[in-house]
């Protein structure tokens, strides 16, 4: 078996390494003081790899312009650009980054050039001696892909394999692999064929885990911990990133938590009984003190979420305490209901997609995002996306029955399925809308909830 690792500055990912935890900026690039001020509280935060997303040449410039301010002010955190959508920025972000994520679904539309331009980047990244993420998303996979496969599981381990195997023609191994999806169950399983393909073949290439769009508050933290922690118990996994429509800083406790969780779990958590273990309900009890509720929440996702998410039982019975005082059974059970949801056993109210916003977002995603779910919260059984760009966010908004897309300052999409269905609405009547179209379809039964 080989091991891959791969550095990026002074961080060393893959090969039995501790799990290192990384963020993205959402701050505009191109605002240099912003993105510094960021990643120097994102540095001090934990964060072990920034990203900021560099969308063109002027990003590329500014990018340059953050690292030698964070150099001179002693920080050393390894930026990494975040490329869709033009190979010659990625080119041109491989001369400044200390690691540069490309997504296969949209590096370039025709394969050969798609070919000829990966060759170009890794001859730089190969003299730079800096890595590439191959970042596959489940909602931007190549046409090819879904032609062959379908926009699953499979379609995506695929989609990796075929940049792999690019990489390895040109005798480059430098590269961190990740296949994110918002659908824990899409995301794990596709970790899963993919970590499969590494067995057969003898050589494990680092992966870089997330659950993409998870939404904020607990709903986010909870559904990240559920797919992340059930790869992280199976050894797969080198390096994460929580993402939440919030402040970059809130995802690294919650991913240091989750990195620390497995680095030294001895016992899952503590069984007090095992309910029937009969076909048709597989109840576990168990008992938790913990310090915080934050930190329940998240030793319980990690616990119970892979046991649920693969369907080995299909409820759990808790008996919480915060700081030895018991918590309330109404929090009890609405923990409950987020982790069945998360792990994709039962619905109680509708699923959201949100991106985390980068520098591309021009409204305040968590303030719209909070919104859309106060005005859409009795819409059980629908999938509703809330993205911060239309550049990225019809394509990663995946199997979304319906999308609140920003458009440029205060214009916002309103999406059905990847359909545009209203476009350049003015933000303040932009809810308004996605509610219009949904109440029409409904009475003209063009789409109906699941159950
Ligand atoms: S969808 Fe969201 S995170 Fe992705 S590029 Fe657009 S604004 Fe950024």
């Amino acid at each position: 078996m080989k091991y891959i690792s791969v550095k990026a500055g002074d961080v060393i990912i893959g090969n039995g390494r501790p799990i290192v935890v990384q963020t993205m900026c959402n701050t505009p690039t191109c605002d240099i003081e912003a993105s510094f001020n960021q990643c120097v509280r994102l540095s001090k935060a934990g964060a072990q790899i920034i990203r900021l997303t560099t969308q063109g040449i002027k990003e590329v410039d500014a990018l340059k312009e953050i690292k030698s301010r964070l150099t001179k002010a002693g920080f050393n955190t390894p930026l990494v650009a975040d490329v869709h959508f033009s190979s010659e920025v990625a080119l041109a972000a491989a001369e400044v980054a200390d690691k540069v994520r490309i997504n296969p679904g949209n590096f370039a539309k025709d394969p050969a050039v798609a070919r000829a331009q990966f060759g170009r980047l890794i001859d730089i990244c190969k003299r730079r001696k800096i890595p590439i993420r191959i970042g596959v998303n489940h909602g931007s996979l190549g046409e090819k892909i879904i032609e062959k496969y379908g926009d699953t599981p499979l379609g995506m381990a695929e989609a990796a394999l075929e940049w792999i195997n690019m990489a390895m023609e040109c005798d480059f191994n430098q590269i961190v692999i990740s296949l994110k999806s918002s659908n824990t169950r899409v995301m794990t399983n596709a970790y899963r064929l993919l970590y499969e393909s590494f067995t057969k073949s003898g050589v494990y290439f680092p992966l870089h885990l997330g659950v993409t769009e998870a939404g904020n508050g607990e709903s986010g933290r909870i559904k990240s911990a559920v797919g992340i922690a059930t790869l992280l118990g199976e050894g797969i996994g080198d390096t994460i990133r929580v993402s939440l429509t919030e402040d970059p800083a809130n995802e690294l406790p919650v991913a240091s938590f989750i990195a620390d969780y497995f680095r030294n779990r001895t016992t899952s958590f503590e069984y007090i009984s095992e309910g029937s273990n009969s076909e048709e309900s597989r109840i576990i009890s168990a008992s938790y003190n913990s310090k915080s509720w934050s930190e329940f929440i998240l030793k319980a996702s990690c616990d119970f979420g892979p046991l649920l998410l693969d369907n080995k039982i299909d409820d759990i019975n808790l008996n919480v305490s915060i700081d030895n005082k018991p918590a309330s059974p109404s929090e009890i059970s609405r923990f409950r209901d987020e982790l069945l949801q998360a792990s994709r056993r039962k619905f109680t109210k509708p699923e959201y997609i949100a991106c985390p916003g980068c520098g591309r977002t021009l409204f305040n995603l968590e303030e719209v995002f909070e919104e859309v779910k106060r005005r859409t919260s009795h819409l059980k059984g629908y999938n509703i996306a809330v993205m911060g760009c239309v550049v990225n966010g019809p394509g990663e908004m995946a199997d979304a029955d319906y999308g609140y897309v920003g458009e440029g300052r205060n214009k916002v999409s309103i999406y059905r399925g990847k359909t545009a269905i209203f476009r350049a609405v003015p933000q303040e009547d932009a809810i308004d809308k996605l509610l219009e179209l949904i109440e029409e379809d409904r009475n003209s039964n063009l789409f109906k909830p699941r159950n």
